[in-house]
């Protein structure tokens, strides 16, 4: 892994591939994480006396939309970075080719939306090359798209002799190895959300890995049933009835000891308000359905999650939407942060477990929460990306 501490930038234009799909509501950035994630490789660059060429999509435009202009996000980028951004009108154009050339060591220049050119997503290669000629070097920092096999997230990295892993991306990629690849035992992966058939290629690919396995929220359901279990009403999937056996039957067979709820808080209808009772997982009354973990099964997971030196979590354990059913996912995350006091490694990663972390305030008590959504659930899977391929 070619990283830019390995590099001295002085003089040098870096393209730099960051991921600034941020959400923006009322021309405001809502959330600026992203942004914040590349603060250390833009400085890096810009403190070694070199400058950043920046390039980046946002949303998912059908052409040049002005909602979709990183002409929204410049103020943003400018008070992260603290410093003046440049932006140019064009990707590939007259006015990035000119603001490129005159970039001065220091200065960073932010191209307009990538997504703009159909080119990028159908990963056209002659648009890559144009890309490419604006810099002298190449560094992809956006790990939320290196699943992508885009022009500007994999492609162009083939036009450069120099190419880099960007600090987030490093971290990112460093933290997914500490979990999948030298994990201190006991590993302990947490895998809650709605469904179980999303999430089959990754509970396929930590078997193999994990020590442990906590199977939470609506996916729980489907194991309850395929072992016998009255449910209700709750969310499940008949289709994957034989695959949870399997999961079960591979377990015992890889020595992974695999935990399911005991006792669930179920409600009569699928909402905050409605009556609320605790059944056993395997005898819920056939007009309720389970919506949280409850306090025996959190009592087990606690120390499931105490005893444990590597933890993945991906998925909340219940409707955490709802505050009524929002408990368990709290105490787990309490419990993994404790558990990460403790000095165990605590990654978070892919889609909700993340908003839910956020929503709890803990984010600064994990080990590291991911920026990625489908890439890091790619890498669960075990799947190489292609942004990541291309740089090795
Ligand atoms: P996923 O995107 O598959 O990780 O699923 C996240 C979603 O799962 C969240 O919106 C939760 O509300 C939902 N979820 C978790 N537990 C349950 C449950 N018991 N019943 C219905 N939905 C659930």
């Amino acid at each position: 892994m070619r990283t830019i501490d390995q590099f001295n930038f002085k003089d040098k234009k870096a393209l730099v591939r960051v991921d600034f799909n941020v959400p923006i509501d009322n021309n405001r950035v809502t959330d600026n994480s992203r942004i914040m994630a590349a603060k250390d490789t833009i400085d890096k660059v810009c403190n070694d006396g070199g400058s950043c060429i920046l390039v980046s999509h946002l949303g998912r435009p059908q052409a040049a939309e002005k909602k979709y202009s990183m002409l929204n996000i410049l103020c943003e980028v400018e008070a992260v970075f603290n410093r003046k951004v440049i932006l140019s009108k064009d990707i590939i154009g007259h006015d990035s080719t000119s603001k490129a050339k005159n970039l001065k060591s220091g200065q960073i220049l932010l191209l307009e939306n990538v997504r703009f050119h159909k080119e990028e997503t159908q990963g056209d290669i002659r648009f890559a090359e144009e890309l490419s000629k604006l810099a002298d070097c190449f560094i992809n920092d956006a790990f939320g798209t290196a699943h992508r096999a885009h022009a500007s997230t994999t492609l162009v990295a083939q036009f450069f002799k120099d190419k880099f892993f960007g600090k987030c991306l490093e971290s990112e990629v460093k933290s997914i190895r500490k979990v999948l690849k030298n994990g201190e035992k006991p590993v302990l992966a947490i895998l809650g959300g709605a469904k179980i058939s999303t999430k089959i290629p990754i509970l396929k690919n930590i078997i193999k890995i994990a020590d442990h396995i906590i199977i939470g929220g609506g996916m729980a359901f489907t194991f309850a049933k395929a072992l016998g279990g009255k449910i209700g009403l709750s969310i499940h999937e008949d289709s994957m009835l034989e695959t949870a056996k399997d999961i079960l039957d591979s377990s015992i067979e890889n020595n992974v000891k695999i935990h399911l709820p005991i006792d669930v808080v179920c409600s009569l209808e699928f909402s905050n308000s409605s009556t609320r009772k605790i059944f056993d997982i395997m005898n819920i009354d056939k007009n309720f359905q389970g919506m949280d973990a409850g306090p025996k099964s959190l009592d087990l997971f606690k120390n499931v999650v105490l005893n444990a030196k590597t933890i993945l979590w991906n998925g909340p354990l219940g409707v955490f939407e709802f505050s009524n059913f929002s408990n368990g996912t709290k105490m787990l995350g309490k419990f993994i942060s404790k558990s990460t006091k403790n000095g165990a490694f605590s990654l978070v990663g892919g889609g909700d477990s993340v908003s839910a972390v956020k929503k709890l305030n803990i984010e600064s008590q994990m080990s590291y929460v991911s920026t990625g959504g489908g890439a890091m659930l790619e890498s669960l899977e075990g799947k190489n990306l292609p942004g990541i391929s291309a740089l090795l």
